[in-house]
């Protein structure tokens, strides 16, 4: 059967990664988390306390950056240190929309991802995959959930309470970075024309890569 390349792009907390895991592990795929990718470049820029595009430009294509599959998440190597642990702070999570606007910095990680992606039975989440990183891939999907709903997924998924968070501190800093993340110039966050749009407030995660896998079946069915 064809081996398929997968596009899965939404806003933060719809369940892209999750979803995108649970789909390389039932079909065999390799799954690249692109989120991290730019997490990395800005975990990179803040180390070395880059301010300017030009800089953080620069710092990205001199970047020896190397991925690989984790247990949970994806592993992320900077010239051959591992840097997964740092990709999600709140430090990182308030920078990565300004980071990841600078086109030559969306340049150099298109690029790789692409490279990585070339030889297909690959599943990538993002924003900017059905549109721009692989225009021609097999299976597209725009994951979304209510602002609501993906505010109290992350607030679990982090630890709730006990690590300090409140659903409404996640919620804002969700809307503020679906915002700068749909209304910038470049690749802003957008469904592909041709991605099956799904919503799945009111599913399960089980349920969503059911219905996803149902999308890919079909696909490799027709190919086959
Ligand atoms: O998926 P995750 O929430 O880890 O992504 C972090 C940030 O990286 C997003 O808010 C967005 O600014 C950026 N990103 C992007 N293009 C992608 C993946 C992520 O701009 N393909």
């Amino acid at each position: 059967m064809k081996r398929l390349s997968i596009a899965i792009d939404g806003p933060a907390g719809a369940g892209k990664s999750s979803v995108a895991k649970i789909l390389a592990r039932r079909m065999g795929y390799t799954y690249l988390d692109t989120g991290a990718m730019y997490r990395a470049v800005t975990y990179e820029s803040l180390r070395r306390g880059l301010a300017d595009d030009a800089a953080i430009v620069a710092m990205a294509k001199a970047l020896d950056m190397t991925v690989a599959p984790g247990e949970g998440h994806m592993r992320v190597f900077l010239g051959g240190e591992e840097v997964t642990a740092h990709l999600r702070t709140p430090e990182v999570s308030a920078a990565v929309s300004r980071v990841s606007a600078i086109p030559d910095v969306r340049a150099v990680m298109v690029a790789l991802q692409r490279k990585l992606s070339a030889e297909g039975g690959t599943v990538l989440d993002g924003r900017d995959i059905g549109t721009v990183v692989l225009p021609h891939a097999d299976v597209k999907i725009f994951l979304t959930a209510s602002p609501h709903t993906r505010a109290v997924r992350r607030y679990k998924e982090m630890g709730g309470r006990e690590a300090g968070l409140t659903v409404e501190a996640i919620e804002e800093e969700i809307r503020t970075r679906d915002h700068l993340d749909s209304t910038r110039a470049v690749s802003p966050l957008v469904p592909a024309a041709d991605a099956v749009y799904l919503d799945n407030s009111n599913l399960t995660l089980e349920e969503t890569a059911e219905a996803i896998m149902a999308i890919c079946r079909k696909k490799a069915g027709e190919e086959a």
